[in-house]
Order: C-alpha cells, then structure tokens, then sequence
C-alpha cells in the first residue's frame, strides 16, 4: 500500500471534487481512497503530499515517439514542407532507432506528468526491423501505458500522395501488419498495460480503400481508430480539389466518426463539422504546441467541448515539438483557446481535465483511468508546488496550469512508482541520452 497525505488534490470526478489538504490511498494497482483529512489507515509506505497537488496522470493522445530522433529539422516549415523534408530521414528508420527515440520521449513525458501514452507510427521501411515491438519494449521498459496506434502509408508521391513511394506500404501489407500488431500485443483487459489501434496515416497519404477497410478491421477486432485531420488549410484545399468535400465530411462518409474514433489536430472545422463531431462522440487529440510550430491555426477546443465531443491533449510527434512535454501543453492550451475565444474560452480546470479525463475518453479508458477514484487504476502524479516557481499562487490547479511545469514529487502508473523527486527510477536518463544522440546520428 501506498498513502499519500496532506497534499492538496484535484480528483478531475464528475463534480470536479478537490480536497485542500486530503489524501490518497493506493493498494496494489488500484486506488482506495481519496478524502479530506489524514488517511483512513497508517498501513504501507506514506508520502508526505505537504505542498504538493495530486491529479490524475495525465494522458497523452496523440504522439509519434520515433521522431524524437529527428528534432530541430525544418524549423521554419509548413507541415507539407515539413513533411518532405523529414520524409527521407525517417527513411533510415530502424528497430533500434525507434526503440531509443521511444524511450527517450517517454522518459521526457513521465517526468512531465504523462502516464499513459498514445503513440501513432507509421513509418515501416522495408529494412527497419520490427517497429511495433521496439515501441512495445520501450513502453515497459519506461513503465507507462502504451495505446500504440499502428499507422500506415499506401500513396505515395506516384499515386498523387505526399511520402516518397518507397516509404508507403501497399494495402495487404499495412493490414496484414495491423492485424498482426492487434493479435500480438492488444490487450483488451481493464488493466492493460498494451493497447493497440489501428490508424492510417492522413487523407493525403492513405487511400480511400485504405481508410475504409482499416476502419473494418478494427471494429472486426475491437479496437480504436486514429488518424490526422482537418489540420491545415492545404489539407481542406487537396481535399476539397481531390474529392470535393473537406477532411471531416471525407472522414464521415468513410465510416471514420464515432465513439471508437479519436482524431489528432481537427484544427479546420466547420461548424456542422464540431456538431457531428459531437454527435457522434468523436474524440480530438488537441496539439497546441505543435500546432503553434507549425502555424496551422487554433483548434476550436472550447467548441468542441461545448458540442459535447471528448478532447484530450497530445504533445505531437517531437519533431514538431521538441520540448515533448505534456505538463506544458495544459498551459498552451488554455492559451491558445483564449486567443481564439477570449478570456471566459476555457478555465484553468478544464484545460486540467482535458489533460486527464478528456484524454482518457479519447482512448476509451473513462472507466478506469483518468480521475482519482475508489477502484480506478492508481494512475496519478504529484507535482511540487511549494518552490520558487509556484510559492505563493494558493489555487494549485492555477500554480499548475498558468505557471511553470513543476517537478513531479512522485509518478505512479498502477500504483508503481515510475518518477520519484523528479528523477525517473525505471531507467537511467543519461544512459537514454546516450542512446539517443547515437541512433539519432545514424540517421543523419
Ligand atoms: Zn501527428
């Protein structure tokens, strides 16, 4: 058992329920207890929680782990610039690159806050090893949760598509290669570690047949679907000339809304658009960062939400967010939707729930991670407020959310520790490093 105790905490429950000084208790995988006051029982290893805030971990949506390796590249781009750029460097991806980017961008995310990871991949060179097993082992490796998204490309630039064809895969290969990752690695259960989804890359470089039959393959299995929309302007105009409709209308003529879909970007959308999102329970992956590094506008997050569809936070891939961090994306998000809607846009609380409980909604885990909860997987992060950076702000989910991301006092992921005092304790950082500045020179 685990207690933590006089620590502020912030459940993100149904009635954003939040304790001034309480406390959590955690036995084996699943929390116990959440209260005001001393903790219920004595038993077990105790946390001093004094100046800290506990939330819920929180949730990244959307990612692409392998481009840790590939940061700093095209830093004045479009995302079509960008992409054609970065295109024939992630060419020289292998098992071994992927695996040490993946563990880097993972260490970077726990020590932010992250505790459960969706990671879209969708680069399969013909010589790159096993792709999907290098993110699997870097995942437990680190110790967080992995919803890997098994990606895939099949128009390349002779069939009118972005990716050099020698990146694309033809259609029986991506599914036979999705099926094989659901059969292999997905793990169905409450408290699964491994989930795999399936996720053809974009409208601009996965055919329509793709689209639809990987869309069929993953309700035949069960499991989520994911893919990049609506995120430029380039993107609706390609769309608009090529099938005579915008990405969201392309995506539900093919069957790609619903409560089993999660969308990463979804910056450009008509209004019907935000209302069928929320109709069908679609979830958004919201970027803000890389969306702001990549100047494709402010996605309408407020409006979203407003419409009733789950949105959760993403870092992106770290090629277009070389902080990686997710605890700054709470901060960015909230900026970035007062931009666009004013000052009332969104409240520091619920850019925290979209951090934990949208995203969970997002990846279909409502029911056992996202909040702090009797019965829900210990899950949680404590953050350190009582330093230079927050001394003084007495709301800690405002000294969480307006100010600087603080250091996680401790990092639990089903109730096993993964970041304690601010240094990560299921592998050594300067040894990921390490690894990480080899495989990325390999590639360049
Ligand atoms: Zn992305």
């Amino acid at each position: 058992m685990i207690v933590i105790d006089n620590a502020a905490i912030a459940t993100v429950d149904a009635g954003g329920t939040e304790y001034r000084s309480g406390h959590v208790v955690v036995d084996g995988e699943h929390i116990v207890a959440v209260g005001e006051g001393p903790a219920p029982t004595t038993d077990g290893r105790r946390v001093d929680g004094s100046g800290c805030l506990v939330t819920p971990g929180l949730v990244n949506t959307h990612h692409h782990l392998y481009q840790w390796a590939t940061r700093g590249l095209a830093a004045d781009s479009t995302l079509f610039e960008w992409l054609v750029e970065l295109y024939p460097v992630w060419g020289g991806l292998d098992a071994e690159i992927t695996h040490a980017a993946a563990t880097a961008g993972l260490a970077r995310l726990a020590l932010t806050g992250c505790t459960t990871v969706a990671d879209h991949h969708y680069v399969f060179p013909r010589d790159g090893g096993d792709q999907v097993e290098a993110l699997v082992s870097a995942v437990t490796r680190i110790g967080v949760r992995g919803h890997l998204v098994r990606g895939s490309m099949d128009r390349g630039e002779s069939d009118g598509g972005l990716p050099p064809d020698h990146l694309v895969e033809d259609i029986e290969s991506a599914l036979r290669g999705t099926e094989h990752a659901i059969d292999t690695y997905h793990d169905p259960s409450p408290n699964a570690r491994i989930r795999i989804a399936a996720g053809p890359c974009s409208p601009f470089t996965v055919t329509e047949r793709l689209m639809k039959e990987a869309a069929e393959l993953a309700r035949r299995k069960g499991v989520r679907l994911h893919t990049h929309l609506a995120e430029t302007l380039d993107e609706e105009r390609q769309c608009l000339a090529e099938v005579g409709c915008t990405p969201a209308e392309y995506a539900d003529s093919l069957g790609w809304l619903g409560d089993d879909v999660w969308l990463a970007h979804t910056v450009h959308l008509a209004p019907g658009a935000i209302r069928r999102l929320g109709e069908t329970g679609t979830g958004s992956a919201h970027c803000p960062t890389s969306n702001g590094r990549l100047g494709t506008g402010i996605a309408p997050a407020r409006e979203l939400l407003e419409a009733g569809a789950p949105v959760g936070l993403g870092v992106d891939g770290a090629a277009s967010n070389e902080s990686g961090g997710l605890g700054e994306e709470l901060h960015q998000a909230l900026l970035q939707a007062r931009q666009r809607g004013g000052p009332q846009a969104l409240t520091v609380r619920q850019a925290l729930w979209m951090g934990t409980m949208g995203g969970a909604r997002c990846l279909g885990r409502q029911d056992e991670l996202g909040s702090l909860e009797p019965g829900k997987l210990a899950d949680l992060a404590v953050w350190r407020l009582d330093g230079l950076r927050h001394a003084g702000i007495t709301d800690p989910v405002a000294a969480l959310v307006l100010g600087a991301v603080p250091a996680i006092e401790l990092l639990l992921v089903g109730g096993e520790t993964v970041v304690e005092r601010g240094e990560l304790r299921t592998a050594d950082e300067s040894a990921i490093a390490t690894e990480l500045r080899t495989a990325s020179g390999r590639l360049r």
